[in-house]
C-alpha cells in the first residue's frame, strides 16, 4: 500500500493540486491529511472540496478548529487571526460540518497520526526533546505529525534516551528499520517554513518499509495574487515566496 500523506495545506489550492498530481504519478492508493487544511490561505472550501473528495483518513489541526470555533483565535497572532476570522466568513456549511466532523487524532495500520504531539495537538515538536514527549506515547513503530511546518523525521534507536534528528529541508527517503521508532513530519504542503519555498509532502509505502519526503515547485504567485485579491495580510503571502 503507497499513502500519500498531507499535512498544512493552508488554503493554498495551487499547492494542494500540484501535490496530488505528484502523488498520483507515484501510484497513491490512499490519502492521509494531518490536519490545517484551511487557514492563512485564499481557497479554504476549494481546499475543503478536494480533501473531501479524497475519502482520506484526515485530522484536524489547530487552524481547522479554530475556523469553526468562535475564541480560539485568541491564541494566534494577529496576522493569523485575521486570515482565520475571514475563512469562518467564507466557509460553506458543507465545510464547516467537515472540519467538525475531524478527530484529533487517527490510527491507520501501524501508524498514529496527530497534528502536533500525540501528548497535544496543538503542541511544537521541533527539537529531540519534545519528539520524545510523543515516543513515549507511542506503542507501535510509526507516526505522522505536522504543524512545524518543517520537513523531518525522529528516530529512537533501542538503547537510546534521545531520539535522533533528520532535517529534511530537500527532501529525503526514510527508511524504517525494525526495532526502531519512528515520528515523520511530511513538511507542509501550502506554507514551508524550513527555508525552501517548495511544497512538501510525503509518499509512505507499507511494502517497501520507507516514507519518502517529496518538495516540489508550485504557481506560489498564484496563491499570492488569491490571498491579495481575498484582502488577506501581505506578509501571510510573502512569506509563501521566502519559504519561512
Ligand atoms: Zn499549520
Amino acid at each position: 500500500m503507497r499513502y500519500g500523506i498531507i499535512s498544512d495545506i493552508h488554503a493554498n489550492l495551487s499547492a494542494l493540486e500540484e501535490s496530488l498530481r505528484l502523488a498520483a504519478e507515484r501510484g497513491v492508493d490512499e490519502y492521509l491529511c494531518l490536519g490545517d487544511i484551511v487557514g492563512y490561505g485564499a481557497s479554504p472550501n476549494e481546499c475543503c472540496d478536494l480533501v473531501r473528495g479524497l475519502r482520506a483518513t484526515v485530522i484536524c489541526g489547530n487552524h481547522d478548529v479554530a475556523a469553526i470555533h468562535p475564541g480560539r483565535e485568541i491564541w494566534f497572532t494577529p496576522a493569523a487571526r485575521a486570515c482565520i476570522l475571514w475563512t469562518r466568513e467564507v466557509l460553506t456549511k458543507e465545510n464547516r460540518e467537515f472540519l467538525h466532523s475531524l478527530r484529533p487524532q487517527e490510527q491507520v495500520g501501524e501508524a498514529v497520526l496527530c497534528h502536533g504531539s500525540l501528548a497535544d495537538p496543538d503542541l511544537y515538536t521541533t527539537t529531540p526533546e519534545e519528539a520524545l514527549l510523543s515516543l513515549r506515547l507511542l506503542e507501535g513503530p510509526l507516526a505522522f505529525f505536522g504543524h512545524t511546518h518543517f520537513a523531518e523525521w525522529f528516530r529512537l534507536g533501542p538503547g537510546l534516551s534521545l531520539p535522533e534528528e533528520f532535517l529534511q529541508p530537500d527532501g529525503g527517503l526514510c527508511t524504517l528499520e525494525p526495532g526502531y521508532q519512528y515520528l515523520v513530519n511530511p513538511g507542509a504542503v501550502g506554507q514551508p517554513r524550513d527555508g525552501n519555498r517548495q511544497g512538501s509532502f510525503a509518499v509512505w509505502d507499507t511494502e517497501a518499509g520507507t516514507v519518502e519526503i517529496i518538495r516540489f515547485d508550485y504557481d506560489f504567485a498564484e496563491a499570492q495574487r488569491r490571498m491579495y485579491a481575498a484582502g488577506l495580510p501581505e506578509n501571510m503571502a510573502l512569506r509563501l515566496g521566502l519559504g519561512i
